[in-house]
């Protein structure tokens, strides 16, 4: 049990909730590295949201709002750390939820699906089929979830699936905590911030964006400005660690 006064309670609860998925096998052992490289940037960026990805979090609220048809993908570790989450903002915006792996056996898509279900979520149902132009049993996705999607938010993606999707004309969101990753640099929009930071706030401007504003907002968007801001502040950050 952590103590709650920890001064890194947060990240150690993180942790501690990632380890336990991973021996229920809902988090992967990769996803355990990937979490540890997401960790090493959040401390650049001294753990909180910036006010760059707030302005990114409201961009994507609004990509979501004005979407004809918008999916929330979610993999192992966003299950794993935010399964409360997804309920939400699922409820505010509207989107589809669909869970989409990269390591992929049927198995953890059970446990990942009956994890969201029990934390609410409302889960695309059918089969998957091979629809993206990928090797592996990463082109898997649902034909009436992520295929038909023209906006899809994907926290904690890989960079080759991010490109793939843009390569189909989708406008793809993401939450990546490395401003340099692939994905990063290949999706239409990128929320440079903490995964369960992000997600609240997303769901609160889903819910607070009046229709006219999230119109502006998603017509006016500038990813580059938001990764250069990203690079910017924990440049910042690095150049005052010394003082
Ligand atoms: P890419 O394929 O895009 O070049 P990568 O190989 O680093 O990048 P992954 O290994 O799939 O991609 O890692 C996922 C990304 O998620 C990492 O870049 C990491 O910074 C980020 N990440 C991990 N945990 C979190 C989190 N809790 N919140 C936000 N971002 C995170």
């Amino acid at each position: 049990m952590i103590p709650p006064e920890h001064p890194r309670y947060r990240s150690l609860f993180a942790r501690e909730r990632l380890a336990r998925y991973a021996a229920e096998g809902i988090v992967s052992l990769e996803g355990l590295s990937a979490h540890g490289r997401g960790e090493a940037f959040d401390y650049l960026l001294g753990e909180k949201t910036t006010a760059s990805a707030l302005l990114a979090e409201k961009t994507a609220a609004a990509l979501l709002l004005t979407a004809r048809d918008p999916v929330i993908s979610v993999n192992g570790n966003t299950a794993g750390l935010a399964a409360e989450l997804i309920a939400p903002l699922q409820e505010k915006s509207g989107a589809k939820v669909e869970v989409n792996l990269f390591h992929r056996t049927e198995e953890r898509i059970k446990k990942i699906s009956r994890l969201l279900r029990d934390h609410g979520v409302r889960l695309e149902e059918g089969n998957a089929e091979r629809l993206l132009p990928l090797s592996h049993d990463r082109a898997l996705c649902q034909r009436g979830g992520i295929y038909q999607a023209d906006v899809i938010l994907v926290p904690l993606e890989d960079g080759d699936r991010c490109q793939a999707l843009r390569e189909m004309g989708k406008t793809v969101i993401a939450i990546d905590l490395n401003p340099l990753s692939r994905t990063a640099r290949s999706a239409s929009l990128t929320i440079v911030d903490e995964l369960t930071r992000a997600l609240p706030n997303l769901t609160s401007f889903c819910a607070s964006l009046p229709r006219h504003e999230a119109e502006a907002l998603a017509g006016s968007l500038d990813n580059t400005r938001f990764l250069a801001d990203a690079l910017e502040m924990m440049k910042e950050g690095l150049s005052h660690a010394m003082d």
